[in-house]
């Protein structure tokens, strides 16, 4: 398999080579819209690098990030629905992860109908 076809979604978003709508960019996360969006307000928040595949291996490897990640999903939230949202890391397959490059999901808005992520 070639490196471009190893490489995660989350990265193609990142080298700009497959579209999204970024609401937020830093020196090492970006946020973008769910491209399946479980409320109101549903962005993914996201380390540049790919190096940690779930939010443990980030914690463990990378906690000053992991801290980043948690701030920028606060700005959004207090952009987009009024400071209060939920944060969603699913971690493993029967955790329901289905991209394993570390991502938030922060929801927002009325949650009566979403799942979690
Ligand atoms: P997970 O299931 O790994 O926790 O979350 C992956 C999320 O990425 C899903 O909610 C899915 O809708 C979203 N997703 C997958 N591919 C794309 C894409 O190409 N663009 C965007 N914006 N979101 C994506």
């Amino acid at each position: 398999m070639s490196d471009a076809a190893e490489k995660s979604v989350f990265s193609r978003i990142v080298d700009r080579e497959i579209p999204a709508d970024i609401v937020a960019e830093t020196e090492t996360l970006i946020a973008f819209r769910d491209i399946q969006p479980q409320a109101p307000v549903h962005v993914l928040v996201v380390p540049k690098t790919a190096e940690h595949r779930n939010v443990s291996e980030l914690a463990k490897g990378d906690p000053a990030l992991l801290a980043e990640l948690i701030g920028l999903a606060q700005d959004i939230a207090d952009r987009e629905c009024g400071g209060e949202f939920r944060l969603v890391f699913n971690t493993g397959e029967r955790g329901g992860q289905t991209v394993f490059h570390v991502h938030a999901h922060v929801l927002g808005g009325d949650l009566s109908e979403a799942s979690l992520g």
